[in-house]
């Protein structure tokens, strides 16, 4: 090569390199792509998906769209038009309750999509859908099924881990709505860290006797199901997760609502800062969404606006 073509080939190559490099910071300044899935529930679906969408996004971390599935009863034609892009998003959150999601090819992307990296999130009654998927119900752990459906899994008083095998105990179900302290078990994982030890819960239900496989569960809060509400006496797993290959799936039980304007369990601060920080974390592996100064202390709730 002579020395005049030397100099266009240099520039060419930084051009080149500039490109790339606009490229690569792009991604990294990108948002986490959050897709809420939704369409049937018992609870107020239409109503919680805006609201969780808007939460979400007000942090400046996520970038939020939602796939709504076909109403109760659709058949394989309503179906058809249920075609979420897991490969568009880093993490589901599913405020979906309803039966398995159709045809099975979106099950099955949706399990690939899990086992190469991807998160999902469940709020609330999503862990009581997709009967008898059992890559579901294996990502989930504990779902809201009779107690022939599953094993149990509880905290007793001393903070041990206890196993109730198939038939023992009580099935899934919860006492009337409460105020509750809910109790951090892993106050080192990146969810939780730096969340008060035990901080009181806006009045919710307090799911209780959840039933699955309950495998590989990592509990990172609990609640105590008091008798007196028609609990169970035992603590109850309100937050945990699941390796799901290289995919995380988190379960988050609190935020019952029937009606935005008078159920306000999910305008709690406290399960706010958890979901968000669980859709980072199932995402990225990081956290770095702070605890708010707002956050609930262990006599006083604290909700959003
Ligand atoms: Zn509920």
């Amino acid at each position: 090569m002579n020395h005049k073509c030397f100099l266009p080939l240099l520039l060419a190559c930084a051009v080149l390199i500039g490109v790339a490099g606009l490229g690569i910071s792009k991604s990294t300044n990108s948002k986490i792509r959050v897709l809420i899935i939704d369409g049937q529930n018992n609870h107020n679906w239409k109503d919680t998906t805006p609201f969780l969408k808007e939460q979400l996004e007000k942090s400046g971390k996520f970038e939020v769209s939602v796939a709504t599935t076909p109403p109760r009863g659709g058949n394989a034609q309503a179906w058809e038009g249920f075609k979420p892009d897991f490969t568009a998003c880093d993490v589901v959150l599913s405020n979906y309750n309803g039966p398995q999601w159709q045809p099975e090819s979106v099950r099955e992307s949706f399990e690939k999509f899990l086992a190469g990296g991807g998160g999902l999130v469940n709020v609330h009654a999503a862990n009581n859908a997709h009967n008898g998927w059992k890559g579901f119900e294996k990502a989930t752990g504990l779902l809201w099924r009779g107690n022939k459906d599953g094993a149990r899994v509880y905290l007793n008083e001393l903070g041990k881990v206890m196993r109730m095998e198939v038939g023992d105990g009580p099935g899934a179900g919860h006492g009337p709505q409460h105020e509750y302290v809910v109790k951090v078990r892993q106050p080192e994982h990146p969810i939780t860290k730096g969340i008060p030890a035990e901080w009181l819960h806006t009045r919710d239900e307090l799911y209780h006797g959840q039933r699955g496989p309950g495998e590989d569960m990592r509990i990172l809060a609990t609640a105590f199901s008091a008798k007196e509400k028609r609990g169970t006496g035992v603590h109850e797993p309100m937050l945990w997760w699941i390796p799901v290959g290289k995919g995380k799936a988190v379960t988050n039980v609190l935020g019952h609502v029937g009606n935005l304007q008078k159920d306000p369990a999910m305008k709690c601060v406290g399960f706010l800062t958890l979901v968000a920080r669980s859709c980072e974390w199932a995402a990225t592996g990081k956290v770095t969404i702070p605890v708010p100064d707002n956050f609930p202390t262990a006599d006083k709730t604290s909700q959003v606006d």
